[in-house]
């Protein structure tokens, strides 16, 4: 068995810029590419195989082989309808809309049995004083949702959270949250495209027209009363640190500074992407170029593995 290397879908939705392009070398088709899924088997996007007996393959046509799937996606996922995961790169040139994701059992009864959305965001890069925003002011309650989300000034109940580079952001569904301009991120999520839109900062589409909001859904799901919880990871020593432990993923980061040997897992696979630097992938007698911005997938029964080079990479796993 060899690592799965993936060729991304990519989006131009309006706020994005030309970062995936210019650092990580994606080619992208468009002048403005928003996002890449890394790894998805989404409908609305899948990813394709770059490597190997698989190559030109989707990720979802090589998770319907059921012969292959417990040796390349582990026993977890043996009786799953569907893959669990999706990993993006997000290129935020400007603000996202204001949005809020369902959780499974709203997006099953609402949304043709489809999944909800719990998501993490690891900032590969923002600038000097960057912000998000994550989830709604402690003051507002339940029964205000209607007023608050309706506002044009919604905005003012929301925290805005200064984040940096390295910094790690959980954001569970049902929470109100946006990504801001000028900010690099890898995001792992539930595969999952829902997305209730509450505010769109007044500007219009491609097609010269405000997008469509949600708000009645967005009321019906959103949450009141999380705090925002950001993890600093720039200063982890070398080695591998779980930065999200959830039920629907778990996601570590590896900093190699010369070497790092690993092990797949019969469980699950390793959803890997690298967010910083470069390096090299070795199995057995093989070895694969790393570089930034490169995404690839450790078979479960891929067996053992050595990282080297100076790099940072996320693992993401069941
Ligand atoms: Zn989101």
């Amino acid at each position: 068995m060899e690592p799965i290397f993936l060729e991304p879908a990519f989006k131009d939705y309006i706020w994005g810029g030309n970062k995936l392009k210019t650092l990580f070398g994606k080619n992208s088709p468009y002048d403005i590419t928003a996002e890449s899924w890394e790894i998805s088997t989404n409908k609305n996007g899948q990813s394709v195989i770059a490597n190997g007996e698989n190559k030109g393959k989707t990720l979802g046509e090589l998770f319907e082989n059921h012969e292959l799937r417990e040796a390349i996606f582990g026993t977890k996922t043996s009786e799953l309808d569907k893959f669990p995961l999706l990993v993006k790169f997000i290129d935020a040139n400007s603000n996202l809309s204001v949005q809020v994701h369902p959780d499974d059992k709203y997006a099953y009864e609402h949304e043709n049995g489809e999944k909800g959305k719990t998501e993490m965001w690891y900032i590969m890069e923002c600038k000097e004083g960057a912000q998000i925003i994550c989830g709604i002011k402690e003051s507002v309650r339940k029964e205000d949702l209607p007023q608050v989300l309706n506002s044009p000034n919604v905005a003012e109940y929301l925290n805005f959270v200064q984040v940096n580079q390295g910094d790690c952001i959980y954001i569970p569904s049902g929470t109100v949250h946006a990504i801001m301009g000028d900010t690099l991120i890898c995001e792992v999520q539930q595969n999952s495209d829902l997305t209730y839109r509450v505010y769109d900062w007044g500007r219009v589409g491609k097609d010269g027209k405000p997008r469509e909001l949600h708000v009645q859904k967005a009321i019906d799901v959103a949450n009141v009363g999380s705090k925002p919880e950001i993890k600093e990871t720039n200063n982890w020593q070398e080695g591998e640190h779980n930065m999200i432990s959830s039920q629907y993923f778990k996601t570590d980061k590896i900093t190699v500074c010369v070497e790092f040997n690993d092990c797949s897992n019969k469980d699950s696979f390793y959803a890997m992407n690298v967010v910083k630097g470069e390096g090299k992938i070795k199995v057995q007698d093989k070895e694969y170029n790393l570089k930034l911005g490169d995404s690839f997938i450790i078979p479960a029964k891929l067996g053992e593995y050595t990282l080297c080079g100076n790099m940072e990479l996320l693992k993401s796993y069941l």
